[in-house]
């Protein structure tokens, strides 16, 4: 069991990532990402490493669960510089 719960997905050459559960709904989530990031995440590449495109808010859900629209400031739109978050 690694650290990331990742299973095949319906799609070819992606995997679905199981996300935690959000600190602010605790509903999980899934997100569909290419199967080589899948790989790479279970390898123990970072995630901004392995997903680098994937942006910002979809990344914090696979790190923390927190949903894109459950995170502070998401009611602003996505123009916040994600530095504004650390
Ligand atoms: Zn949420």
């Amino acid at each position: 069991m690694g650290r990331y719960a990742i299973y095949d997905s319906m799609q070819d050459n992606s995997a679905d990532i199981l996300t935690p559960p959000c600190p602010f709904c605790g509903q999980r989530g899934w997100i569909t990402i290419p199967q080589t990031a899948a790989d790479a995440l279970l390898d123990g590449t970072p995630v901004q490493d392995a997903l680098p495109e994937l942006g910002f808010r979809l990344r914090e859900q696979i790190i923390s669960g927190t949903h894109p629209r459950c995170a502070p400031g998401a009611e602003f739109g996505d123009g916040i510089h994600p530095d504004l978050f650390r």
